[in-house]
């Protein structure tokens, strides 16, 4: 047997633009592609780990058809890694570098075994690369855009001709069968078929993004976040595919194109925080905000998870979000409103229910977006900035088919009560509840919540 080494997947679940692969394949004459069920990491969300495995399994596929074969072990890394690569005789084990405060330890404490060669890949900047020039990372958003998009994105990686040729005699276990069915096809090929579909000239929803992203009674993104959470696209394919459509900057497409690209900006602007400051994960970052007084109302939290709060659009997004894995930016963006301002419960137990229901639920980006939104992060939506659930719904939902769609006890109300339903008469008989809380009521409170916070900071400051 020649030289061995080892592909080590984690959240790179594809063989296009894939540099770990790519590095691996340069380096070795046989590829052993490795996925390593950490148990510390699975029980966390059933959906994404059925959409994981669904991933895995194509990619096996994948890998098949280039002369491999995924190998599947259930344990440590830390262990598991480092007898494989003894047992192979395998030197170099190549991965793609992740950034949450668990991958980091993780890596570093395989890497004092065997020689973990980090390929970038997850972003379509490295965090190091998205500096000041004095080496302090952004805290805000439009100077690391500037940064950003001063930046060369780098072309593609291909595999050419080259075959892994794994060795037949690895032992493997096979990969588990979910207990959740998952809706989104998943794997590299689905990734590629979704993408080419938005970009799509005559019919992809991207001519329209500009305008009715925000629409909650209408699919208007791209859906590619679960593909783009486990790697079974590459962000840089995907900025490059946009960009390399003709487009006019100052037309209908041109805008819609550049904000799109700014989406992925965002995500890269998360991942780079949470690279720099890990703590992002789980920590209020901003001081005015560190001694908010969050009131812990289980009672409440349970309303916004199952739905109840009265407050239609809420409940239909939350709804949505248990039953699909999935809603939309805005959705997110209205119900972490609500759980944060009108309810006033801290930030951190939204974004762990979102964890365990998002299909791309990921760290850098949930934290990120709920610290924006509650206005808690470097970069976030002043907290006096309050959404009425009411005008959203009317914005969002004009026709009240969104609420309509997802809360059955409101299917037959007239469109004029949809986001009011407490004006209705017929509401009683449906069983649906009243408002949890009166808007006007709570808006007043979170600002004199907001108000106390700051003073409490200033003192400690002084
Ligand atoms: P598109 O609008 O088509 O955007 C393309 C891609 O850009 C997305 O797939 C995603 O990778 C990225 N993107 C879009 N919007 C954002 C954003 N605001 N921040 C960071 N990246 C973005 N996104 C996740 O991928 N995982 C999460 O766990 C997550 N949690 C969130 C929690 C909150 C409270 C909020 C407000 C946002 C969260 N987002 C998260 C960001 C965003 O809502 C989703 O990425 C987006 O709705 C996915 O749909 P799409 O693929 O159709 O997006």
């Amino acid at each position: 047997m020649g030289s061995v080494a080892i592909w080590w997947i984690r959240r790179d679940l594809r063989m296009v633009d894939n540099r770990a692969l790519s590095a691996a394949l340069r380096r070795s004459e046989s590829v052993v592609p490795l996925f390593v069920i950490d148990p510390r990491l699975t029980g966390r969300s059933e959906l994404r780990e059925s959409f994981l495995y669904d991933g895995l399994r194509s990619l096996s596929e994948d890998i098949s058809a280039r002369n491999g074969r995924l190998i599947v072990r259930t344990g440590n890394p830390g262990q598991v890694i480092p007898a494989l690569a003894r047992d192979l005789g395998a030197v170099d084990v190549f991965a793609e570098e992740d950034f949450t405060p668990f991958a980091k330890k993780r890596d570093a404490l395989v890497g004092s075994t065997v020689k973990l060669n980090l390929s970038r890949g997850l972003s379509v900047h490295h965090p190091d690369a998205l500096v000041r020039k004095t080496g302090e990372p952004y805290k805000t958003y439009s100077p690391f855009r500037k940064m950003w998009t001063s930046l060369t994105i780098e072309s593609a990686v291909g595999m050419g001709h080259m075959d892994l040729n794994t060795p037949q005699n690895i032992e493997t276990e096979t990969i588990p069968t979910p207990r959740m069915i998952c809706d989104w096809p998943a794997g590299q090929t689905a990734a590629m078929k979704r993408l080419c579909e938005f970009v799509e000239i005559c019919s992809g929803s991207l001519w329209e993004y500009e305008s009715e992203r925000g629409r909650l009674d209408m699919t208007s993104s791209s859906l590619l976040s679960p593909y783009l959470r486990f790697g079974m696209l590459s962000a840089s394919e995907s900025v490059r595919r946009v960009q390399a459509i003709d487009f006019d900057t100052d037309s209908d497409l041109g805008r819609s194109a550049s904000s799109w690209i700014d989406e992925l900006i965002w995500r890269d602007f998360y991942q780079s925080s949470l690279y720099h400051r890990p703590e992002l994960a789980s920590q209020t970052i901003r001081g005015e905000m560190k001694n908010f007084p969050w009131r812990d109302e289980r009672s409440e939290l349970e309303r916004w998870k199952t739905g109840m709060t009265g407050y239609p659009v809420v409940d239909a997004s939350m709804r949505q979000l248990s039953q699909t894995g999935w809603i939309n930016n805005r959705a997110r963006m209205i119900v972490a409103s609500f759980l944060t301002k009108h309810l006033l419960i801290d930030w951190r137990q939204g974004a762990e229910w979102f964890m365990r229901h998002l299909v791309d639920g990921d760290t850098a980006s949930n934290a990120g977006g709920w610290q924006w939104v509650a206005g808690t992060g470097n970069d976030a939506a002043p907290f006096f900035r309050i959404f009425s659930p009411v005008l959203q719904g009317k914005k969002f939902d004009p026709d009240g088919r969104f609420v309509k769609k997802w809360l059955p006890e409101l299917s037959a109300i007239p469109i004029e009560f949809a986001h009011e339903p407490w004006n209705w008469s017929l509401l009683p008989s449906t069983g649906y509840p009243n408002p949890v809380v009166d808007h006007r009521y709570a808006r007043a409170r979170a600002l004199d919540a907001f108000k106390a916070s700051r003073a409490t900071r200033k003192q400690v400051t002084r």
